[in-house]
């Protein structure tokens, strides 16, 4: 049954040459007729299909692949010509169990062709190595995946993590070796997201992505003789980390920080829009770098929440006292969410009254809806220890709500119930709270469910934030479509002019306590005074002076022709029940004594 020895055979020397061949080469050649009975067969198909044979016999190729390979037989019928591929390269895994219960495994790849109209020829061939080697390098694959990010092609935290591990281990104690961890977070990213869609966001990513990359290129000099290490890799939705090995001198690292800064703070050209995204960045140093790679990138990222905390586009050096800080903000965090939920925040009202040359005063004018938190073990925390916390922490949103609802219900019952209820109702509206996209409709939804007028609801908004972008003066115009009107808080303290104010959608300019505050002392703070009521009532605005204490005070703010004025003098903030007494107060005596 296997192919003639060539050794006996008289036929020509081409046929001896061709058989010789066929029976040294290292595949395994079978021949039978239609219905797998072995013809002919070389000896490397005998060593391949020995194994396979359980009862010892290689009559016929299909039953000896039949375990493995059971519809050779039916593809074979299948071919009806009378030549054809009947099957190609077909791979069957082979397992062959040796004494002590020990198997091994290898693969065949087995082609079948009918090449006339009775007898098939198959081709054998061990393909155990490749399919290894196909193997290892799939798992290589799926293992580099796991390692990279696939939007900006850059490793990811778990290779920061392994660098930083093999740099902190190979580190002796006289190494002169400077490496940094510099953590990034984009400023307001999400605005993008959500203004632009995500599509948007991502190309913004891949860009800032290549920056960061082409300028460690440009810092490989930083480093010592021997080539420098950085790496730069995408940590988080839009956070990355930058990891500075094989300095000269710390200071590098705060000019690679820097350098980036700069380099990411440059508009991003996408489509039509020329989008602006600085970065908080947060740098710990080789010197204050304790604890495990984990520890590190956590204390990285504190520094970036405080580099944030102080405006963002800047980085801050980590230092071990920020550790206890970001405690305790945690901490209040945690209990804010509780506060929110176990109602131990409420509303008080100053009331805003109305000024007028002749001394009297307006007091049914107005009041401001101001939140106070009742914590359980601290007592009253003012709103300005924890309404920052609430915007960074995403709690703004709520807490707004909850004002805004409470305030307008108050209102609304006064309204009801007193003649001589307040007839304006001011809640102010922190940045993060503008820049939420349903922020329109929130409004909206409240002044309907309390069915209360949008022309008695004034929303405060800051002068930095009135400044900001289109984004905001849309929001802004979308808020005012409502029917209600915006005031300009704390005018003064920020970097805005006096000339700049036309640019501002408001209706009403509140002058800083601070300048009110020097109105009856210092020329120049009534000079600012002024200048600011004129050059509102030019452009159809009212103005509120804050922070009102003194009756010297008042005097100059009435007479420099302020509308309306809010401050201790008149009346300290109030609780919904304590506004009550002020109402029948005001009422009885139609003034307040002040
Ligand atoms: P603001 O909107 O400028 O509110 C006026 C602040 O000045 C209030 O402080 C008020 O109690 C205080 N004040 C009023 N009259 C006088 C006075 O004669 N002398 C002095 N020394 N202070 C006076 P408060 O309630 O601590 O609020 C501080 C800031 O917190 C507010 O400044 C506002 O920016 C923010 N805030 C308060 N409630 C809310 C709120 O519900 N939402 C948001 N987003 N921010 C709020
Ligand atoms: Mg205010
Ligand atoms: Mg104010």
């Amino acid at each position: 049954m296997n192919l003639p020895d060539p050794e006996t055979t008289d036929d020509s020397d081409a046929y001896a040459a061709l058989l010789q061949f066929l029976y040294r080469v290292p595949v395994g050649l079978v021949q039978t007729n239609l219905d797998g009975e072995v013809e002919m067969m070389n000896p490397k198909a005998a060593q391949m299909l020995m194994p396979l044979a359980t009862d010892a016999s290689l009559d016929n190729l299909f039953q000896v692949l039949s375990p493995m390979a059971p519809d050779l037989r039916k593809m074979s019928l299948a071919v009806t010509a009378p030549s054809g591929e009947v099957c190609d390269s077909l791979r069957v895994d082979v397992s062959v169990p040796l004494a002590g219960g020990r198997t091994v495994r290898s693969t065949l790849s087995i082609s079948i062709f009918k090449f006339d109209g009775n007898r098939l020829l198959a081709m054998l061939g061990d393909v155990t190595l490749e399919v290894q080697r196909e193997q290892a390098g799939l798992e290589r694959r799926l293992r580099d995946a796991a390692r990279l990010d696939l939007l900006t092609q850059m490793p990811n935290r778990e290779v920061v993590k392994d660098r930083l591990f093999a740099i902190q281990t190979q580190q002796t104690s006289d190494d002169q070796n400077e490496f940094a961890v510099l953590f990034m977070n984009c400023d307001r990213f999400k605005q993008i997201n959500d203004a632009l869609g995500v599509a948007v966001g991502d190309e913004m990513l891949g860009m800032l992505a290549e920056r960061l990359r082409a300028t460690l290129r440009l810092t490989d000099r930083v480093g010592r003789s021997s080539p420098a290490q950085h790496i730069a890799a995408r940590v988080g939705g839009d956070e990355f980390v930058v990891l500075l090995d094989n300095l000269l001198h710390p200071d590098d690292a705060h000019a690679v920080a820097q350098r980036l800064l700069d380099v990411l703070a440059k508009p991003y050209g996408i489509g039509p829009h020329q989008l602006y995204c600085g970065v908080s960045m947060g740098v710990v140093m080789k010197a204050q770098a304790s604890g495990d790679a984990d520890a590190v990138m956590q204390d990285a990222s504190i520094a970036m929440v405080e580099a944030k905390r102080a405006g963002g586009g800047r980085y801050v050096v980590f230092e071990t006292a920020m550790q206890a800080a970001a405690l305790l903000r945690s901490r209040t965090e945690a209990q804010l969410r509780q506060a929110l939920a176990q109602q131990q925040l409420f509303v008080v009202y100053q009331p805003v009254v109305g000024l007028d040359k002749s001394g009297d005063i307006d007091v049914g004018s107005g009041v401001e809806a101001l939140v106070r938190w009742e914590h359980p073990q601290r007592g009253l925390v003012s709103p300005v220890e924890f309404i920052g916390l609430a915007e960074e922490c995403g709690l703004i949103g709520a807490i707004g709500e909850f004002v805004l609802d409470s305030a307008c219900g108050d209102f609304m019952q006064w309204q009801r119930s007193h003649p001589q209820a307040p007839r304006l109702l001011a809640v102010n509206l922190s940045r993060a709270q503008i820049e939420q996209p349903d922020v329109v409709s929130m409004v909206a939804k409240t002044l309907q469910t309390h069915q209360m007028p949008a022309h008695q609801l004034q929303l405060e908004i800051t002068e930095s934030l009135a400044a900001q972008s289109v984004l905001v003066q849309q929001q802004l115009s979308a808020l005012k479509a409502l029917g209600l009107t915006l005031a300009l808080d704390d005018f003064g303290t920020g970097y805005s002019s006096l000339s700049s104010l036309h640019q501002f959608p408001v209706d009403v300019v509140k002058i800083d306590r601070s300048f009110t505050a020097q109105g009856d002392t210092s020329a120049h703070h009534r000079v600012l005074i002024e200048a600011t009521v004129r050059v509102a009532q030019s452009l159809g605005m009212q103005t509120v002076a804050e922070g009102i204490e003194t009756t010297s005070q008042a005097a100059v703010i009435t007479a420099l022709g302020c509308d309306k004025g809010q401050g201790y003098l008149y009346s300290h903030p109030l609780t919904a029940e304590q506004m009550q007494a002020w109402m029948a107060r005001v009422s009885t005596e139609g003034n307040v004594d002040a």
